[in-house]
């Protein structure tokens, strides 16, 4: 490691609080799938920040977007109307067909808010027994840090020491449908699930999974709120990872990509009866649907669109599994993937080390749960750049 890198580095650990842990390299700018380190090393992005630079670093036209409206006008706060948040609203309600949206910052904050929103629509329309509402989630799941949502992980190192947790959860084997419909009660308010687990590993269920869940909380009569917040946005291959299944959900919960990677946004998409729950004072956040917010998350989701990402996607997302399929190794225990959300899962806990030779020869990539290598590049991505980054993840593994 180079004296500059090491001098940054340092830095951060000296101030900073050491709960990440990352590859030891310092990037100062980025472009479209690059980025490059404080020395000026290239390196493919294979993460996107969690999939919340799907559009490419620094696009020009969210950074245009993202610029102009510094210059005018950035927050208000909900105490009164900004002239662009109606404008990301209306979008995302269009993009979704749900008539409803509530803005927020980060993923977390969305899930929360949804988690709000199920509970309260559980005692006012449902008719739940006043702090009796349960809701279901999916062992192995992903929602965030906040304090409830780490109750919610099976993982330990999230959770553990940050008790008590928030009651009213219990948790199901994901991808099991009967494990669902036994669990459900007169007071069960939501499922709340995602539709691939991102985090876990890239674990995609079977495919008739969510069209079953979608049949058995229609006729119980419990929401069903899918976290779209890495899958969601064209990164698996269509706008939102349920189209996949044919289904809709009740509730929609996006973040990351909605900006593009140029400010925490993050929404919840659903209906009126369910959104209609929140009334002036039940919920809030002093930046959620800030002028600059809005603005930067209509050109965030307009390149999306514009630019056919979930398309590209899901084309070059099967080039590369198919390529990355030709890796002859036998201490690979399964290559799979959805659009362009990859992950190749080793038989040995060696993913950090093929994560670090892999840093090394100019591809960064991230690591989970000790076994799994997760390739998730920016969707503006080319055939040939695919080609050039696999002729490397072929060399290092
Ligand atoms: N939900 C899912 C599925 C995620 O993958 C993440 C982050 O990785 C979150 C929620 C939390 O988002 P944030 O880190 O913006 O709070």
């Amino acid at each position: 490691m180079d004296e500059i890198t090491k001098g940054f580095i340092e830095k951060a650990d000296k101030y900073g609080v050491r709960n990440y842990s990352p590859l030891p390299v310092v990037l100062k700018s980025g472009k479209g799938i690059y980025v490059y380190d404080v020395s000026g090393k290239k390196y493919f992005d294979m993460l996107s920040a969690y999939s919340a630079v799907n559009q490419g670093h620094c696009h020009i036209k969210i950074g245009k977007a993202a610029i102009e409206q510094i210059k005018k006008l950035t927050l208000t706060s909900r105490a009164f109307h900004n002239d662009k948040m109606g404008l990301l609203l209306e979008k995302i309600s269009k993009l979704t067909g749900m008539p409803k949206v509530l803005l927020m910052n980060s993923g977390a904050e969305g899930v929360e808010t949804s988690i709000k929103a199920m509970r309260k629509w559980g005692y006012d329309i449902k008719g739940v027994e006043k702090d009796k509402a349960e809701i279901i989630i999916a062992e192995g799941n992903f929602h965030g840090r906040t304090t409830t949502i780490v109750g919610l992980s099976s993982d330990n190192t999230a959770k553990n020491g940050f008790g008590p947790f928030t009651p009213g959860f219990v948790s199901i084997p994901y991808n099991d449908i009967k494990s669902l419909e036994n669990t459900i009660t007169k007071n069960t308010v939501g499922f709340l699930v995602e539709p691939v687990q991102g985090e876990a590993g890239i674990l995609i269920p079977d495919r008739n999974y969510l069209k079953e869940v979608r049949r058995i909380c229609s006729e119980k009569n419990v929401l069903l709120c899918l976290d779209e917040v890495q899958t969601g946005l064209g990164r698996t291959g269509k706008l939102f990872c349920f189209e996949h299944s044919e289904i809709r959900p009740d509730m929609i919960v996006m973040g990351k990509a909605l900006s593009g990677g140029f400010y925490p946004i993050s929404a919840v998409a659903a209906s009126e009866e369910i959104m209609n729950v929140f009334t002036p004072g039940t919920h809030g956040s002093t930046f959620g649907g800030s002028s600059l917010a809005s603005a930067i998350g209509v050109a965030a989701l307009d390149v999306i669109v514009d630019e056919k990402l979930p398309e590209r996607s899901a084309e070059l997302g099967k080039y590369f599994l198919e390529k990355l399929k030709q890796i002859d190794n036998q201490d690979i225990k399964e290559i799979r993937g959805i659009g362009l959300f990859v992950a190749i899962e080793m038989k040995k806990p060696i993913a950090k080390e093929i994560c670090k030779k892999l840093m090394d020869v100019g591809v960064l990539a991230k690591d989970t749960h000790e076994t799994t290598i997760r390739f998730a590049p920016p969707l503006v991505i080319k055939k040939e750049e695919i080609d050039d980054a696999v002729e490397l993840i072929h060399k290092v593994i």
